[in-house]
């Protein structure tokens, strides 16, 4: 199912919409939602009949949000900034900064995370992303590719 905007969305569970919306909107969660994860769109649930946007939705959701702190890790509550932190810290992995941080090892992104889906894709490419950045030319290491599979909590499809 296709949101306003164009873009594919995933179907989100109840349990999800219910934890980032407020209660006086519980009443219209009676059909298939599904989220939009879109960055220039508004519109984080829709269905065929109701759409829910950034500013109904109380959790700030990684996809949308422009502004910092940006979260990451919902479940453990680690944001952008505290993966920048560890890093100038010494992290110099994903695994490093999963232990320096707690990042990803709550397992229950299917509640806390908006997106209804696990944190570890999108984390894993943010840790990667400045590393790589981070590292020296003459110092360059392979780069393992994380594979999709690993993910902590993937909901049912
Ligand atoms: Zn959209």
């Amino acid at each position: 199912m296709k949101c306003i905007c164009g873009t594919k969305g995933w179907k989100v569970k109840k349990i999800t919409l219910g934890n980032h919306l407020n209660p006086e909107y519980w009443h219209l969660l009676n059909e298939d939602f599904h989220f939009c994860p879109n960055p220039d769109c508004d519109v984080v649930y829709f269905s065929q009949k109701v759409s829910f946007t950034v500013k109904e939705v109380k959790t700030k959701v990684f996809f949308k949000e422009k502004g910092s702190p940006k979260p990451l890790c919902y479940c453990k509550q680690v944001t952008e900034e505290d993966v920048i932190e560890a890093i100038n810290k010494g992290a110099r992995s994903v695994e490093e900064v999963e232990k320096m941080t707690g990042i990803g090892n709550g397992g229950h992104c299917l509640i806390t995370n908006p997106s209804g889906r696990c944190c570890k894709p999108n984390y894993t490419k943010f840790i990667n992303e400045i590393l790589e950045a981070r590292t020296e030319p003459e110092n360059i290491q392979a780069v393992t590719p994380e594979t999709p599979s690993e993910d902590c909590c993937t909901p049912e499809k």
